[in-house]
């Protein structure tokens, strides 16, 4: 197993958050996330040392050059018009539990500002607003399964980003299991999305993992 610094979760919701606390401790990395998110370290046996609250964090996390920041965020509506589990988990959770246990929690942009230039993760399909007024990015990391409107998310976030580079994320299946091939978020419009950011006129470019799906 490669070495890892750090494993940092936005928002705590199964998809992002179930498996990263026992990937941190396989791997010696501190675990970066919110209050929600840290009640699953306790199964994989982290401690206090090993572990950010990243509601609480007041400047930035340094590793190396590299400065990790979280930007106040919102969850997007995008489970039937309805933010999926809203709420925040209030206890250790010990899986193998329900998906809907995994409330999301502290929802967070990450920023990671790498000498000149800043990376943004959009994991949750939505933002705040006023939480990125005079913020700007040069890579986009988007999550596109989900967004209610991708004009109106073109118009207001990735335009106001100034992002030079943006990399679609999170439109594979997370439905099914692990061992399974790797496939497209079944009814979602893929290819439009693609076709709409590339219209922006920034660099588009489909993650390596992802890249061998057909859309
Ligand atoms: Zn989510």
């Amino acid at each position: 197993m490669k070495k890892c610094r750090a494993v940092i979760v936005g928002h705590s919701h199964y998809d992002h958050a179930c498996d990263a606390p026992f990937f941190a401790k396989k791997t010696g990395a501190t675990f970066l996330g919110s209050s929600s998110s840290l009640h699953l370290t306790n199964a994989a046996k982290l401690d206090l040392i090993q572990t950010k609250n990243t509601d609480q964090m007041t400047s930035p996390f340094i590793l190396g050059d590299q400065k990790i920041s979280f930007i106040k965020s919102l969850h997007g509506p995008a489970l039937f018009g309805k933010i999926p589990y809203p709420g925040e988990i209030d206890k250790d959770l010990f899986p193998p539990i329900a998906a809907s246990k995994y409330r999301a929690g502290g929802t967070s942009i990450v920023e990671i500002n790498s000498r000149e230039t800043t990376i943004w993760h959009i994991g949750s399909a939505g933002y705040l607003s006023k939480t990125l007024k005079n913020k700007k990015c040069d890579i986009l990391l988007l999550t596109v399964v989900g967004i209610q409107n991708i004009d109106d998310y073109i118009e207001s976030l990735v335009l106001k980003t100034n992002a030079k580079v943006v990399i679609p994320i999170h439109f594979d299946n997370m439905f099914t299991a692990l061992g399974n091939k790797t496939t497209l978020m079944p009814f979602f419009k893929i290819k439009k999305v693609i076709a709409k950011l590339e219209m922006t006129g920034r660099k588009v470019i489909i993650p390596k993992a992802l890249a061998p799906l057909k859309f």
